[in-house]
């Protein structure tokens, strides 16, 4: 009996798709082009689906690849070596919710928005935020962060517990409901940033937190980069509790200006939110405004009321609608690297240069809490402008790694950053690629990602 003919005998004719439109979709990720078919799209429903996909695939020497909301951006999705395309959305329900341990059992396709909808009336929160309607599970895979990361950290800092799916079938159980442990080695950190190369997640216990009494926002324009940064590393060095802290740059205002019919000053500016008390967040922004006047603001414009504080920040949301806009027709590239906090001036400035050289439309955006930021590049269709934004990519990358930074900050690696590791990583790699062999020994799952060989 073929591999395919097995799948038929233990799922349902719904969970196995070789229809042109499902192959298709499940063909490429966001914001990456090259696409390859995979053979069939199983949907698994349970972790026992995912346990007998892992048994039949090991045995027959077939590729997996994990796919969950499908929004990563560095090609982690592309069934590289056809196979399976191994869909866990439907591994979509919440199991356990217990307020009182601040904990919340969930199956790995669910959404970190679903969670948060879910916990918000017992005043708690899940807070990382992606920005795509991102899986718990994609999250888990790619240590996702965003906006709030400089104040709460990444996915891997609230995963208590995983349950996955390792070949040959094999389901283990990770970590515990306590809120810390030293016993073992940490498996759940682990799999946390494997992009689907170790394992399947199929069941995640995340820690939760409480929802702040109150929020205030402010927008604070500097004549430079170099002096916006700065400002930046005075607030986190005062100790103050920023929760989200970004940085756009004066393209970008121009074209939410363009967009939007606004009049933002066309100014490296930072976007700064507070969470807290209402007393802590006066305090907070009292402190922060004075930082800002010695470094040279141009203004500092805040606010704690709901609407207004969405007004504030009204040109970061809407920033990458207004570059697509800007750029009608074209391709859009989104470039992820992070270095010390220190370093972040000169991996900007150098990084809209080599643009600029290449004579390419960059749309500046960092998380500059982190130290980590992305360029969205936009360029036409055709080799000679991709070979330009590779030429960037690789510029930006390499000069990340010059300073003692990563080749990617929360996207991960996927195809697109294989090239880095080994510079990145060194004589680990050696250790990386005998963890891959001790887990996937036929190297079924998705090949050809997170690590090169
Ligand atoms: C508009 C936009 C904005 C974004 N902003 C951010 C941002 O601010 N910060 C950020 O970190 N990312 C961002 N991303 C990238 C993306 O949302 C994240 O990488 C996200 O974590 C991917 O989740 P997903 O469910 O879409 O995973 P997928 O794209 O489906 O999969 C991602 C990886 O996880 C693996 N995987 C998926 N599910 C499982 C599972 N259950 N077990 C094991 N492996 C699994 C896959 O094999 C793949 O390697 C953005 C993307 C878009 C399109």
């Amino acid at each position: 009996m073929s591999w395919m003919a097995k799948l038929h005998a233990f799922l349902r004719e719904d969970q196995v798709s070789t229809s042109r439109a499902v192959l298709e979709n499940h063909s490429r990720g966001e914001s990456y082009d090259e696409a390859v078919l995979p053979e069939v799209v199983v949907f698994a429903e349970s972790t026992e689906d995912v346990a007998h996909v892992l048994e039949l695939a090991d045995g027959e020497g077939v590729a997996v690849t994990p796919v969950a909301a499908n929004s990563s951006l560095e090609g982690h999705t592309v069934p590289l070596c056809g196979g399976i395309s191994l869909d866990l959305t439907r591994l979509d329900r919440i199991l356990e919710f217990r307020s009182d341990d601040l904990l919340i059992v969930a199956q790995a396709g669910v959404t970190y928005p679903k969670i948060n909808d879910y916990v918000r009336r017992n005043g708690l929160f899940f807070p990382v935020d992606p920005g795509a309607h991102a899986s718990l599970g994609g999250m888990i895979a790619t240590n996702a962060s965003g906006t709030a990361a400089v104040r709460y950290g990444v996915t891997a800092d609230y995963v208590l517990a995983l349950e996955v799916v390792i070949p040959p079938g094999t389901v283990i159980r990770t970590g515990s409901r306590a809120r810390k442990s030293s016993s073992g080695y940490n498996l759940t950190r682990m799999f946390c940033g494997a992009e689907g190369t170790l394992g399947v997640v199929t069941e995640v216990t995340l820690r939760l937190v409480g929802l702040p009494e109150a929020a205030s926002a402010a927008r604070v324009p500097f004549p430079s980069a170099e002096l916006a940064t700065r400002f930046v590393t005075s607030v986190i060095q005062a100790g103050i509790p920023v929760a989200r802290c970004e940085l756009i740059d004066p393209t970008s205002i121009r074209a939410v200006n363009a967009h939007q019919g606004t009049s933002y000053p066309e100014e490296m500016t930072i976007f700064l939110e507070f969470h807290g008390n209402y007393d802590g967040i006066r305090a907070d922004m009292l402190l922060a405004e004075e930082i800002a006047r010695d470094m040279s603001a141009l203004a500092f414009e805040a606010s704690s009321d709901p609407e207004q504080r969405a007004r504030l920040w009204e040109a970061r949301h809407n920033m990458f609608y207004a570059a697509v806009a800007a750029n009608p027709g074209k391709h859009s590239f989104v470039t992820d690297v992070a270095v010390p906090i220190s370093r972040l001036p000169e991996a900007v400035t150098r990084a809209l240069q080599v643009c600029r050289q290449e004579d390419l439309d960059a749309y500046l955006v960092g998380h500059v809490g982190d130290g980590n930021f992305h360029l969205a590049i936009f360029f036409d269709d055709d080799v000679e402008s991709l070979a330009r934004v590779m030429r960037v990519n690789s510029s930006i990358v390499e000069h990340a790694l010059t300073l003692g930074g990563t080749a990617t900050g929360e996207h991960g690696v996927g195809v697109r950053k294989l090239a880095y590791m080994e510079v990145e990583h060194g004589a680990s790699l050696e250790v990386m690629r005998r963890i891959k062999r001790l887990l996937d020994p036929k190297g079924i799952l998705n090949p050809g990602k997170k690590i090169p060989g």
